[in-house]
């Protein structure tokens, strides 16, 4: 079983099938882990178990999403690695990607589908069309997740052509999660764009939670990019950074890989070619 399916399986298990069932203290008091608050220092969450009984000790936030989303990680970490401790910073996809990951991306992905069952996510998302940064708060609302976590789950579940992407309050590319649908040729600016509604926001504190057309220049690379359209939302997100969701243009998806794009610096994979 995947990590998802893992967590999944408990839900179902529980016989849980609605959001405001999924109670990830009770969940953990099930799998006899138990939650306790603190102010931890230096990291988000630990995990110590001691034959078949854990304490999972959460840092205190008040975004509840991200204690839960902490929770959920730890579970995760129980279910799957027993016998190992955890030190864990989760909720920040830069800082896990960075670190040693395979342990950490299991919990993380373990923790959006404990939070965000399919059965029950992917219905409600949906009805929502293509959507903006309000829909998916209000999805957040009703899966008691935060933003960031939502938006990650968005790009998971490969319904939407959609990237998600993060950018530093100097306007550099920090990290992206892409569909897995998303063509790999297409190559995401390291530098915002002026013409962004991203780099607007930057500068000017103007948000865009709605998405709007852009060129696709705007946002790739690629030398025909040109010759597309795509649409584009942004939100602050914490300490100064802003948070994009990109949506391919129907014809993004069908754009075949051609040798002379980005300058023949892209292999088919979307991989960066060194010349020699
Ligand atoms: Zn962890």
């Amino acid at each position: 079983m995947t990590p998802g399916q893992r967590a999944e399986a408990r839900i179902a298990g529980l016989g849980i099938t609605e959001p405001r069932d999924l109670d990830v203290d009770l969940i953990a008091m099930d799998a006899d882990m138990e939650v306790v608050y603190e102010n931890l220092q230096g990291c988000e969450a630990t995990l110590v178990g001691v034959g078949n009984r854990a304490i999972a000790t959460v840092r205190r936030s008040t975004v509840r999403g991200r204690e839960r989303f902490s929770v959920g990680h730890e579970l995760g970490h129980w279910d799957m690695h027993r016998g190992r401790a955890f030190r864990c910073r989760v909720d920040d996809p830069g800082q896990n990607w960075a670190s040693d990951a395979l342990l950490e991306k299991e919990a993380d992905t373990y923790a959006s589908h404990l939070l965000m069952p399919t059965s029950m996510f992917n219905p409600r998302m949906k009805a929502l069309g293509t959507p903006g940064f309000r829909e998916i708060e209000d999805l957040s609302e009703v899966f008691a997740t935060s933003v960031l976590a939502t938006c990650m789950r968005v790009a998971d579940i490969n319904t939407l052509p959609v990237t998600l992407a993060c950018y530093n309050a100097r306007g550099v590319l920090r990290w992206r999660k892409a569909a897995e649908d998303v063509p790999p040729r297409w190559w995401l600016r390291q530098q915002l764009d002026d013409d962004s509604f991203a780099y607007e926001l930057l500068h000017n504190g103007k948000s865009h939670p709605s998405p709007g057309k852009q060129p696709a220049e705007v946002w790739f690379e690629n030398m025909d990019a040109d010759q597309y359209e795509m649409s584009e939302c942004c939100v602050p997100s914490r300490a100064g950074e802003i948070m994009v969701l990109l949506y391919l243009g129907p014809k993004m998806l069908d754009a075949r890989y051609d040798p002379h794009v980005g300058n023949r610096k892209f292999n088919q994979h979307g991989l960066r070619v060194t010349r020699k």
